[in-house]
């Protein structure tokens, strides 16, 4: 199956697998901080979206990882149309498309931003260590920070898919839902 539906419950374990490290990222540090800025709420939300995530289940993931330090009450005011608003049914009811690599490298992510593209926005230190947290060995570690030095980041990106996956994907990167929809691809094959 394509794009197909994905439950709330299973998230967690598919992010796991399948999210390409932006998306990674994003979702890490909504669970460990409870809160995300504009750019990183948006970024990962048109992504759960495209994922297959229905709007009931984003609100009430949104919600539960942000409840330590919103209630409920704040949260249906300041955020719930955010999200609607996302999945076209508030204001111009357009329904938004998740952001592609070239959007999100081009991205400028402020101080206390999660959002962006890992390969061109962390630091080289930082990269290395979110590499080997995704089980890329040392040796592909170097190949892909052989393409962020040459800013070929979307490159860089082609490379952990295959070192994680043990497959190769010869279209390359060039959309993170896209990385999606091919690893599943794999692991359910
Ligand atoms: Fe995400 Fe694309 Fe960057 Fe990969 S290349 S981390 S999918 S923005």
């Amino acid at each position: 199956n394509e794009v197909g539906e994905i439950s709330l419950k299973d998230i967690y374990q598919i992010a796991k697998t399948s999210f390409p490290l932006c998306m990674r990222h994003l979702f890490e540090k909504v669970r460990e901080d409870h809160h995300l800025k504009h750019g990183g709420r948006m970024q990962l939300g048109l992504f759960l979206k495209g994922v297959g995530l229905k709007l009931d289940d984003a609100l009430a993931f949104w919600k539960a990882e942000f409840a330590p330090k919103v209630s409920a009450e704040r949260f249906d005011k300041e955020y719930a149309y955010n999200i609607r608003h996302n999945y076209g049914r508030e204001g111009k009811r357009t329904d938004y498309t998740p952001y592609s690599c070239q959007k999100i490298i081009s991205s400028t992510p402020g101080v206390g931003d999660h959002h962006g593209c890992p390969y061109r926005h962390f630091s080289e230190e930082n990269l290395r260590a979110a590499l080997v947290r995704m089980g890329v060995s040392s040796r592909a570690v170097e190949d892909v920070m052989d393409k962020v030095r040459n800013r070929h980041y979307q490159l860089a990106c082609t490379l952990t898919f295959e070192a994680v996956h043990g497959s190769s994907c010869d279209a390359g990167i060039n959309h993170p839902n896209q990385y999606f929809i091919d690893s599943q691809r794999i692991l359910q094959s």
